[in-house]
């Protein structure tokens, strides 16, 4: 007896057409399609939130699926292309989890630490949806209506610990965007398990001379539950899923840190350290001295310290008077990193942001001995590369300084740019030999 074809019960998502204007920009392969470029609203007001939707342009033609959010600017995110048929997308989620899974697994992109970006929102296909690793713990976070809705959120639980085994989940919960997205108000809070904090272990095999004997592939093997502190090389740091608004490490920064250990020398500075990420990697330096504005950051950067068996200097300032005070007072160092907060959130801010950028990096300038490094970053989506090279461009005419450019460095690969989607190459790191 033959088989009937199976049908899927699943209606088809309704259709949305956009303009002219959103077709050209989804040809040209970026995913999103802002409200204004909805070209029917009125059967946009029908739409559930979250929903699937099929894109055509204003006269009917297919251009694919997205999701979409009732009351994002952002109304439209793209899922699939007009080939792909898709009806299920507790289904596609799982698929696309496993495929970012996959990627980082490949080229040893994750190789040397437990603790890295598993996934990127748009860049890994799941628009609205991030999820760090940090060793046996992970966090994620949702950003959209669709990746909100219940079925989507059991998928992504279900994949993840299929796939990790590991002891706890949390959920970073951002209150300003759950708002955005007219999501009912969540906390942070552990979803699964019973681990909320661990310590992570990061550049293993490549971290330069400062590390002890180098292991490489240790970091994916290691039993979980084991203390990592003793089975582990690289550098370690606590990490805590549940404290404060903003925790862990700066995971994008992670190659950043091993490519600056290899210039690193001497007396070093690490302005806007944190919890010491750079700090920490340049432990090998005569000395070093971390400065950070929060009190909370310098006190875990300690602990991170006691950690890795080394004793640093943490300032407590804000960089900008103590840069002055320091440029003025004749302090000297052979080895300088900047890596401020994003100065521009928007475009409008970008002179007030390049302003910022500026000053601290021509204060930079002005203490470092001759053959200094300056590892000097902005994580501002709105600066961009050339923007920013400018900037210090202008620093080193303005002090003087002939600067040679030793690497020109973006985020960690875990956190994929994808081309034709500029939101994705947000960080810049530049080392430079300054004369
Ligand atoms: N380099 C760090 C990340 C820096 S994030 C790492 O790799 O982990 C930016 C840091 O700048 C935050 O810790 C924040 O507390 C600090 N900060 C913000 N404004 C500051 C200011 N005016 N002076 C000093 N620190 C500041």
């Amino acid at each position: 007896m033959s088989k009937a074809p199976t049908i899927s019960k699943e209606p088809l998502p309704p259709a949305l057409a956009v303009s002219p204007r959103a077709v050209a920009r989804l040809k040209s392969g970026h995913p999103w399609v802002y409200r204004s470029d909805l070209a029917t609203l009125t059967s946009a007001e029908r739409i559930p939130p979250g929903a699937l939707v099929r894109v055509t342009d204003s006269r009917g033609k297919s251009l694919g699926t997205a999701i979409y959010s009732s009351s994002s600017q952002i109304a439209i995110r793209m899922i699939a292309d007009k080939e792909a048929q898709i009806a299920d997308f507790p289904a596609l989620v799982r698929e696309r989890l496993h495929d970012a899974i996959a990627y980082r697994n490949h080229h040893e992109i994750v190789a040397n630490t437990d603790a890295y970006r598993v996934v990127f929102s748009e860049a890994d296909f799941l628009p609205g949806l991030i999820v760090d690793r940090y060793n046996d713990v992970l966090s994620l976070q949702i950003l959209t209506q669709a990746m909100d809705a219940e079925p989507v959120r059991g998928a992504i639980m279900e994949t993840l610990v299929e796939a990790f085994q590991p002891a706890g989940i949390v959920e970073r919960v951002d209150p300003r965007i759950r708002q955005l997205e007219q999501l009912p108000p969540r906390e942070s809070t552990l979803l699964w398990g019973r681990k909320s904090s661990t310590i992570i272990a990061m550049n293993g095999a490549d971290a330069g001379q400062q590390t002890s004997t180098p292991r490489r592939g240790k970091a994916q093997s290691r039993p979980a539950g084991a203390d990592p502190a003793e089975t582990q090389t690289g550098i370690h740091f606590h990490y805590d899923g549940l404290a404060g608004q903003k925790t862990g490490a700066f995971l994008d920064q992670r190659e950043n840190y091993a490519a600056a250990a290899r210039y690193a020398h001497g007396d070093a500075l690490d302005v806007f350290c944190y919890q010491g990420g750079f700090a920490l990697h340049m432990a090998g330096c005569s000395t070093v001295t971390g400065v950070d504005i929060s009190r909370s950051a310098l006190e875990m950067a300690d602990k991170n310290a006691a950690l890795n068996g080394r004793e640093m200097e943490w300032i407590e300032a804000n960089a900008f008077d103590l840069l002055r005070d320091y440029a003025l007072s004749g302090r000297r160092y052979d080895t300088i990193v900047l890596d401020p907060p994003a100065f521009a959130k928007t475009r409008r801010d970008l002179r007030k942001a390049l302003g910022g950028y500026k000053e601290l990096n021509l204060r930079a300038l002005r203490m470092l001995k001759p053959n200094g490094i300056l590892i000097t970053c902005s994580c501002s989506f709105h600066v961009s590369a050339a923007e920013f090279l400018e900037v210090v461009s202008d620093a080193a005419r303005d002090t003087h300084r002939s600067l040679r450019l030793l690497e020109n460095r973006g985020a960690a690969k875990d956190h994929p740019l994808l081309l034709n989607v500029p939101e994705t190459g947000y960080l810049k790191c530049l080392i430079f030999n300054v004369k």
